[in-house]
C-alpha cells in the first residue's frame, strides 16, 4: 500500500484541541490518515512514499456542506434578489423544463463548484436524484443523497410556505418508493463514499403519514432525515392556520424531531420551538449566506445553547462554503452585537466537525486525525490576501478565496490537483450550463408573458 505524505506544511487538524501544526506533515495510506506530525515526517523517508511538498501551504479538513440543491444553480442571477418565497412565480419550475442530460450538466456544474470551494462532502437534496447519482459518484467527491418527498396537493403556482389542506396517498407511496429505491441503489456505494438520507421537502406539504414514512425509511437504514423548517414567516402563519401550531411544534407532535433529524434553516423560531429542538437533540443545517440574502439571521446561539448540533450549508444558487464560513462569522457577530464571538476557529469547527456530527459522520470525517478518511484541502498560503500567515485559520476565514484552494482529496485520492479538477470536463460543463440556463429562462418568459418578471434577460438563448 503506497503512502502519500504532504510535508513541510501547516496542518489545521480541527481535532478536539483545535491543534494547528507548523512546518509539519500528514501521511495518507489506504484512503485514510495514517499519521500526523512527527510520525508523518518519518513516513516521508520510507522508500516508495509519494511526497508532496507542502511548503507555503496549509492543509485543512475538507469542508462539509449539510444542505445543497445542486441543480438550483439554474436560478443563479435570478432568485437571489427577490425574497423568499420569491416575488414572482411561474406555473412551471425551470428545473422541470430541462432534459435528464441537461440536469446532469447542472448537477456537475454544482459539483465543480463544490470541489473548487473545498467541499469534500455535500448533502444533495432534490427530487429525481437517480438521474445524476451515477455522474456524481464519478466526481470522486463524497455525497449524501437526500431524495425529496412531498404529498401535498398543490397548484402549479404554489410557493413554499403557502397553506396546504389536502394530501395524496398515491403521491406519498410513489415518493416513498422512489426514496427507498435511491437508498437501495446507492446507500454505502463506492466504498461508502455515497450514502443516503431521508427527506421531506416542506412541513406544509408533508402529511403526518409521510413524516412517519420518511423517519422509518431513515431508521431502517440507520441514517439521518431532513426537512426545511421555519424558513419563512409565511410558513409559520400557514402552519398555524392549517394545524393550529407552529411548524416545529407540528413536527414534535408527529414524532419527527430527534437526533436523526437535520432541520434546515430554522430562521423564524419562537422560544418554545428552540427548546423543543434542543431537548430532542435535533441537528441544525445553518445556511448563513442564503439567510443573509433573505435578510435573516437565524437564532444560532440560542439553538446551540439549547443543545442542538450546528452544521453549515449553502442552499440554492451557489455551493461556496468559503463564503458560508465568512458570512456565518459576520452574521453571528452582528446577532450577538459582539466583535469577538464567534472566533474564526469556531466557524471552521462548525463547518468541519459540526457538519460531520450533524450528518452522523463524525467518526469518519471532519478532522485530520489518525484513522479518519483522508478528505482534505490544500490551501496556498502564499497569497496577497493570506500573508502573513501568523494565524492561518483567521486569515482564511476572514480573507480566503476559493482560488486559494489548490488541491482537494477525498478518500486519499486527488479530485482537484494544482488548480485542475481531475474528474470532470470543467470547460465543457460550464459552457453547456450557460447555454441551458439562458435558453430555459428565455423559454419561460416567452411562454408566460403575463407573469411579471423583474429581470431583463440578455439577447439570445432561444
Ligand atoms: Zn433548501
Amino acid at each position: 500500500m503506497s503512502t502519500t505524505v504532504i510535508t513541510n506544511a501547516t496542518i489545521v487538524t480541527c481535532d478536539p484541541a483545535r491543534t494547528v501544526l507548523h512546518d509539519s506533515a500528514i501521511a495518507i495510506a489506504g484512503g485514510r490518515i495514517a499519521a500526523v506530525g512527527a510520525a508523518a515526517s518519518e513516513a516521508a523517508q520510507v522508500p516508495g512514499a509519494r511526497v508532496v511538498d507542502g511548503r507555503g501551504k496549509a492543509v485543512f479538513p475538507g469542508l462539509i456542506n449539510c444542505h445543497a440543491h445542486l441543480t438550483a444553480n439554474l436560478f443563479r442571477g435570478i432568485a437571489e434578489d427577490f425574497g423568499f418565497p420569491s416575488s414572482f412565480s411561474f406555473p412551471e419550475d425551470p428545473r422541470d423544463m430541462v432534459s435528464d442530460e441537461e440536469t446532469v450538466v447542472m448537477a456537475l456544474l454544482g459539483a465543480i463548484e463544490c470541489a473548487r470551494t473545498g467541499s469534500t462532502t455535500t448533502v444533495e437534496i432534490a427530487g429525481g436524484i437517480d438521474r445524476y447519482a451515477e455522474d456524481l459518484s464519478r466526481t470522486g467527491l463524497r455525497w449524501v443523497l437526500a431524495e425529496n418527498t412531498g404529498d401535498g396537493i398543490v397548484e402549479p403556482t404554489f410557493r413554499a410556505g403557502e397553506p396546504v389542506f389536502s394530501y395524496s396517498e398515491a403521491r406519498r407511496e410513489e415518493d416513498l418508493e422512489r426514496a427507498g429505491r435511491l437508498f437501495e441503489g446507492w446507500h454505502g456505494g463506492k466504498s461508502d463514499r455515497i450514502t443516503c438520507m431521508g427527506s421531506t421537502s416542506l412541513v406544509e406539504t408533508s402529511s403526518p403519514a409521510l413524516l412517519r414514512g420518511v423517519r422509518e425509511l431513515a431508521e431502517k437504514h440507520d441514517s439521518r432525515y431532513t426537512i426545511h423548517l421555519n424558513q419563512s414567516r409565511l410558513e409559520v402563519e400557514s402552519l398555524t392556520l392549517m394545524r393550529g401550531v407552529r411548524p416545529t411544534q407540528s413536527l414534535f407532535h408527529n414524532d419527527y424531531l430527534g437526533p436523526r433529524l437535520l432541520a434546515a434553516h430554522c430562521r423564524f423560531l419562537d422560544p418554545s420551538e428552540i427548546s423543543l429542538l434542543g431537548t430532542t437533540r435535533s441537528n441544525i443545517a445553518h445556511q448563513p449566506a442564503m439567510a443573509a440574502r433573505r435578510a435573516v439571521i437565524p437564532p444560532i446561539p440560542a439553538l446551540r445553547d439549547a443543545g442542538c448540533v450546528i452544521g453549515m450549508g449553502t442552499d440554492n444558487n451557489t455551493q461556496d462554503m468559503v463564503e458560508v464560513m465568512r458570512t456565518g462569522l459576520f452574521t453571528e457577530r452582528i446577532l450577538r452585537q459582539d466583535g469577538t464571538n464567534p472566533q474564526p476557529e469556531d466557524v471552521l469547527q462548525m463547518t468541519t466537525m459540526g457538519s460531520a456530527r450533524a450528518i452522523g459522520m463524525a467518526g469518519e470525517i471532519g478532522s485530520l486525525e489518525v484513522g479518519k478518511k483522508a478528505d482534505l484541502m490544500i490551501v496556498n498560503a502564499r497569497r496577497s490576501n493570506l500573508a502573513p500567515t501568523t494565524r492561518i485559520v483567521s486569515a482564511f476565514v476572514h480573507n480566503g478565496q476559493p482560488s486559494d484552494i489548490e488541491s482537494v482529496m477525498v478518500d486519499g485520492e486527488f479530485v482537484m490537483r494544482d488548480g485542475k479538477v481531475l474528474t470532470i470536463d470543467e470547460e465543457a460543463v460550464i459552457e453547456a450550463a450557460d447555454e441551458i440556463g439562458r435558453r430555459v429562462w428565455r423559454r419561460l418568459v416567452d411562454r408566460y408573458p403575463n407573469v411579471p418578471f423583474p429581470v431583463t434577460l440578455p439577447p439570445g438563448g432561444c
